[in-house]
């Protein structure tokens, strides 16, 4: 595609809507400057007169077939990690606040960073993806800005969430200026290409982003529903946690042990657009957490930018985070893990 040429919804309806290619993350609800793109059942839709100003196909993570040149202007000529992207530091972190901890999914980390950064005023607000009140599990996009909105989206929900669609509500109605964005790599790999639309806007109000691993998700009639509710009998008010660490984990409210389902049972399941994902370890953040690579938890945790290892370093410093190693074995389970992803990379 030629950088000149204007795109305009057609073509993100044709080449990404309409391929299965959608990750649905909203960043083309972020983009539109004249507020004509909706998510409507998770999908993005036209409302208004198409102005084709390209800044959804611009902005859409799954418009771009070859990251290399992103890695390159972002990162520059910074020796790059087939499988992890450019990183700084490797770090295994726990909060040290158990009772934060206790909430979220592994180490507390990404809880602890958006406490953080608001108890010290680096941001108003943090997006992320919350809890739909009215439906259980169900991810719900949001502006957190208090401490209780943050440590009430902690833990993983394994569907998609259109966590940019609140990015959109925080920059153009709440006037927020300083904000963290929490994602899965199509999120972040998003937040990378409005900044280099370039969307002005998106650049300065998002001062960091915080990219989860990912190595899929799934439909969430299938995955909440069916087997959950449907063939396990756990009604979703009454399910505690999700994690998945070789296989799916299921703890239900008050039970001891979780109940265990094998990967193979939900592959298809997967989100289709996932097929079509080549980034394992949301290499555009700046700081990038998962569960891999660290005992239960913990959270493995990659630096990739200054303004990201300043903040680990912020953190570790005010004991707020306990520290250990992090080993080349770790990092190569990580790879391995990764290894479906890289393998769709272009070479
Ligand atoms: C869909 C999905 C797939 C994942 N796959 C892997 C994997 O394959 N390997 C691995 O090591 N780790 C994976 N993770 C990351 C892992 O589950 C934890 O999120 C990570 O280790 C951070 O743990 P924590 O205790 O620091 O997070 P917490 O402090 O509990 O915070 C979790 C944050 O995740 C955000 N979040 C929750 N659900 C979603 C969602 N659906 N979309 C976007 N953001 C969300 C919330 O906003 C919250 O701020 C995945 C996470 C998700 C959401």
């Amino acid at each position: 595609m030629l950088a000149s040429e204007k795109l305009g919804f057609e073509t993100l309806k044709e080449k990404v809507i309409d391929a299965g290619r959608c990750c649905g993350c909203g960043a083309c609800v972020a983009a539109c400057p004249k507020s004509i793109i909706e998510m409507q059942d998770s999908v993005p839709t036209l409302v208004g007169e198409d102005i084709k100003c390209g800044l959804c196909t611009k902005s859409c993570p799954r418009m771009i077939e070859d990251y290399r040149p992103i890695y390159a202007e972002v990162f520059g000529d910074a020796q790059r990690d087939p499988a992890l992207g450019v990183f700084l530091q490797a770090y295994a972190l726990r909060n040290a606040d158990e009772a934060v901890r206790k909430r979220a999914q592994d180490g507390g980390v990404v809880t602890g960073l958006l406490l953080h950064l608001l108890d010290t005023e680096q941001i108003e607000g943090a997006i992320v993806s919350g809890v739909n009140p009215e439906r259980p599990w169900l991810p719900l996009p949001q502006v957190a800005t208090t401490r209780k909105e943050i440590l009430a989206a902690s833990k993983s929900r394994y569907t998609r969430s259109a966590n940019l669609v609140a990015l959109a509500e925080a920059i153009k109605e709440r006037k927020l200026k300083q904000l963290a964005v929490v994602g899965t790599p199509c999120h972040i790999q998003a937040v990378q290409r409005m900044r280099l639309a370039p969307l002005k806007r998106i650049d300065r109000s998002v001062v960091m982003t915080i990219g989860l691993f990912c190595s899929e998700t799934f439909r969430f009639d299938d995955l909440m529903q069916q087997k959950i509710v449907g063939e396990l009998g756990i009604s979703l008010d009454k399910l505690r946690k999700l994690d998945i660490k070789g296989k799916l984990l299921v703890y239900p409210r008050g039970a001891k042990e979780s109940l265990k389902v094998p990967l193979k049972d939900l592959a298809e399941w997967v989100e289709p657009s996932c097929h079509y994902c080549t980034d394992f370890a949301s290499d555009f953040a700046d700081i990038s957490v998962g569960g891999a690579g660290t005992p239960s938890k913990w959270s493995t945790v990659l630096t990739r930018t200054k303004r990201g290892q300043a903040l680990i370093e912020e953190v570790l410093a005010a004991n707020k985070f306990l520290r250990e190693e992090v080993t080349p074995e770790d990092l190569d389970m990580l790879r391995r893990i990764a290894r479906p992803k890289v393998a769709r990379q272009p070479h």
